[in-house]
């Protein structure tokens, strides 16, 4: 076994051993005048662009890379051009001097040129694909004229989410087993909320915030993503489809107002496309609802 393979996981090791803290806030709203408590789970302070669900999500994924193809062969992945995941594994790729390549969404406009200059400054090989063929990112045929034309690789599913970083996931999270009454997440392609709803167990009602406009497609995926890894498929989760303000990375005043307010009471800087919106959620559950504990997740918050 080669040194530097030995190297590459102890790195990975290192950083998964970094404690996530756990912080105590309270919040009143400006509306209701409705005080509550809950606890944050900081993902956000992990790092910088190194952060959150990203490194819990990607870091199981190569060290299963690793120890699999000893690195003879690249290891790839798909992203947007705001891709948080491209980001986290351009930083990855660099530090553990990957062999790496980025499929890369490109944009009519140009938006992904930041991202695509980031990704090359850490020596990863970006392809850009048309938003045409980027949609084909799960077909297999499609990988398989990728692989023509770029040889093999180790493909990680845009996002991350595979049976490893969903136990991963639910690993970490089985050490607050019964803690809370309800825990709250961000959905993007909920591989987070998948591993989260593994981890709690029965006592704790996941409820996951959906950053994208009703899509119902994703409760079937979060359904198959916790038949593949295997964990018993619990029923303590649901997706709220009605936080999405009108879409991904939308926003309205109501939203604002409430961000500007939360952050200011809470010293919390939230992330309009993700925690944002599961933090209004939040508040709207604690009106609503008998909540006897809340954990809300900060999943990330790129600088
Ligand atoms: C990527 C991302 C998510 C989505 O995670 P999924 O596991 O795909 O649901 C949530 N929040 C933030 C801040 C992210 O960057």
């Amino acid at each position: 076994m080669s040194r530097c393979y030995e190297n590459r996981l102890r790195l990975i090791a290192l950083l998964q051993e970094k404690t996530v803290p756990i912080t105590r806030h309270s919040f009143i709203s400006l509306d209701t005048g409705l005080e509550f408590k809950f606890d944050a789970y900081r993902g956000d302070l992990l790092g910088k662009n190194l952060s959150g669900n990203k490194v819990m999500k990607l870091t199981p994924n190569l060290a299963a890379y690793i120890k699999e193809d000893q690195s003879d062969i690249p290891v790839a992945t798909f992203g947007g051009s705001h891709s948080n995941h491209l980001r986290a594994f351009g930083v990855l790729a660099r530090m553990l001097r990957l062999n790496a390549i980025a499929f890369l969404r490109e944009s009519p406009k140009g938006h992904h040129k930041m991202l695509e200059e980031f990704l090359i400054k850490r020596g990863v090989k970006v392809i850009l694909l048309s938003p045409e063929d980027y949609k084909q990112r799960e077909d297999p045929n499609f990988i398989s004229t990728l692989n023509n034309s770029q040889g093999r690789f180790h493909l990680i599913p845009e996002g991350g989410t595979t049976s490893e970083s969903v136990s991963y996931i639910a690993k970490q999270f089985s050490a607050l087993k019964g803690e809370y009454s309800h825990v709250f997440v961000p959905v993007g392609l909920g591989g987070t909320l998948s591993g989260i709803a593994a981890g709690v167990g029965n006592q704790t009602k996941v409820i996951g915030v959906s950053a994208v406009k009703s899509d119902p497609s994703l409760t079937e995926r979060v359904q198959s993503t916790l038949q593949i890894a295997n964990v018993r498929t619990p029923d303590n989760w649901t997706i709220d489809y009605k936080f999405h303000f009108g879409g991904f990375g939308k926003t309205n005043t109501s939203l604002d107002e409430f961000t500007t307010a939360f952050e200011a009471q809470t010293n919390i800087e939230l992330y309009r496309t993700y925690t944002a919106k599961s933090a209004y959620a939040m508040a709207e559950y604690f009106r609503l609802e008998k909540i006897d504990s809340a954990l809300w997740i900060n999943t990330y918050n790129p600088a």
